[in-house]
């Protein structure tokens, strides 16, 4: 027995190595499995169960919630695909019902523009998958965006944002809501010191993308949403890139989140759409004199208060009331369908396209033919810690480069491509890769460019779901164009 046992741990020690290494890598992959499943973001224990509509559950995740939340089936016909309510106007029951619903004192639907059933799905969905109650949807990012911070900050008063930020939102920022008497101050950095030292009495709200497009940065949302509550004022967190999947704003401190469900939501570059998602945490009552709005009677709405009525929907109600019924930049439900889609295979996606970003990093990361690689996967980015914060250490698949050859080799790269498509989007299934400098960012001086993260000879990628040796194959021969200089090397 006893020359048993020993001969037992003897063998154990002469463990032949490609067994040893076998196990170690089945090891290592059951770990990284489970701690995928613990990084995917399980909601908040504290939100009310989840139902199917053939009983109650505890709790489920994004990935189901992406396919479930907002929608059991149709009541009328007990279809189980969302049915794209295609009409305008709603009938009312009598003018007693109609005056009931123009109040706001019942639920219902008036007209499409205000409110509609399979946008509202859509709203109930995402605003679930962010950790939320409460969602509006427009049609498109920018109309989001805009709503957001106009429903909080009149003329006269001010945002504070990181200086990262998607084009098109600079544009508005530096350019159209001064113009309407709201001012945006840029910090220098996305460093929340930097962003809290220009904070002052007029700010009514800090703006950042937690990804930034196409800085890549990765904002440290829970110190910003501390600067912002030091100073009474709430959090806006731009989502687009990141999405729920990899990060949920809500959870880290923010207050409202915004989306382009143009990209990686939709997911298939068919489709225009925005949303606007409130915590319902941030006590505008609290704060009169700064968010009278919320708090003082809309004489356009029959002296209703906002906060009293509305509670912690306050925010999204008067988006709604105020700004999508005036200025009617409306989702149509068809839109609202095809985001749905696209919702409903979010979590594969993401999954596919985090893995061929990583590859595709490694990739141009060891090329002697790209000058740099910005990709915040790497474990020695600056970045990488809120990377690992954030996004549970999964980068997205945004990442920018710069051929050799300055501005001249990035043309020149760009114009070689054949599989990856030249576009101003990201997030679509497709990778698509875009010259910021000559597009996006054109608007902007060579310094605001610079503060934005975007250099003349930067390409910004969004790498997509194709087999990804097809993807770096692409790339490889683009870069050979630009620099005419053979690369053979293998990457795994
Ligand atoms: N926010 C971010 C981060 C974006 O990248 C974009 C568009 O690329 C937008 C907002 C605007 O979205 P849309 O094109 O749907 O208006």
């Amino acid at each position: 027995m006893a020359a048993g046992v020993a001969s037992a741990s003897r063998r154990t020690h002469i463990v032949p190595w490609p067994i040893f290494l076998w196990t170690t890598g089945v090891l290592w992959h059951t770990y990284e499995t489970l701690s995928d499943r613990q990084r995917n973001p399980v909601p908040d224990d504290s939100l009310p169960g989840f139902s199917t509509g053939q009983g109650v559950l505890r709790q489920v995740r994004n990935e189901t919630l992406a396919l479930h939340a907002g929608f059991d089936m149709d009541p009328a016909t007990r279809a189980i695909a969302v049915p794209i309510y295609q009409t305008v106007a709603y009938g009312f029951e009598n003018a007693e019902h109609g005056a009931a619903l123009f109040n706001l004192e019942v639920d219902g639907y008036r007209y499409s523009r205000i409110g509609n059933p399979t946008n509202a799905v859509l709203e109930r969905r995402v605003a679930a998958m962010e950790g939320a109650e409460e969602a509006l949807a427009v049609s498109s990012g920018q109309a989001a965006i805009y709503y957001a911070v106009s429903n909080l900050a009149e003329p006269g008063r001010n945002l504070v944002t990181v200086p990262q930020l998607y084009g098109t939102t600079h544009s508005m920022f530096a350019h159209f809501l001064p113009g309407i008497g709201i001012n945006v101050r840029f910090a220098v950095s996305d460093d929340p010191t930097d962003v809290e030292q220009i904070i002052d009495d007029d700010t009514r709200a800090v703006y950042c993308e937690s990804v930034g497009n196409p800085a890549g940065n990765i904002a440290d949302i829970s110190r910003l949403a501390d600067v912002a509550h030091r100073h009474g004022i709430p959090l806006i967190v731009d989502n687009t890139v990141a999405t729920p999947m990899l990060c949920r704003p809500i959870s880290f401190g923010a207050d409202i989140v915004v989306h382009s469900l143009t990209k990686f939501m939709g997911g298939h570059g068919t489709t225009l759409g925005g949303i606007i998602i409130d915590s319902g945490r941030f006590p505008w009552a609290s704060h009169p004199g700064r968010f009278p709005m919320f708090c003082e009677p809309d004489q356009s709405y029959h002296g209703l208060t906002y906060s009293k009525h509305f509670g912690p929907n306050a925010f999204i109600a008067r988006c709604r009331s105020v700004y999508l019924r005036t200025t009617g930049a409306a989702l149509s439900p068809f839109n609202a369908f095809m985001l749905l889609q696209g919702v409903e295979t979010l979590a594969v996606r993401v999954d596919r396209h985090v893995e061929n970003a990583r590859r595709v990093a490694g990739f141009l990361h060891d090329d002697p033919r790209v000058d740099w690689t910005n990709y915040v996967g790497f474990s020695d980015h600056p970045y990488f810690h809120l990377v690992e914060r954030y996004l549970g250490g999964r980068a997205s698949s945004l990442l920018t480069f710069g051929v050799k050859g300055g501005y001249d080799g990035g043309v020149q790269f760009y114009n070689a491509l054949k599989l990856v498509k030249r576009v101003v989007n990201l997030g679509d299934s497709k990778s698509l890769a875009c010259h910021p400098a000559s597009t996006t960012h054109r608007q902007m001086t060579p310094e605001e460019q610079r503060k934005a993260g975007v250099a003349p000879e930067t390409i910004r990628l969004s790498i997509g779901i194709e087999h990804v040796d097809d993807i770096i194959e692409d790339l490889d021969q683009a870069l050979d164009a630009a620099t005419t200089r053979k690369c053979a090397k293998e990457y795994q």
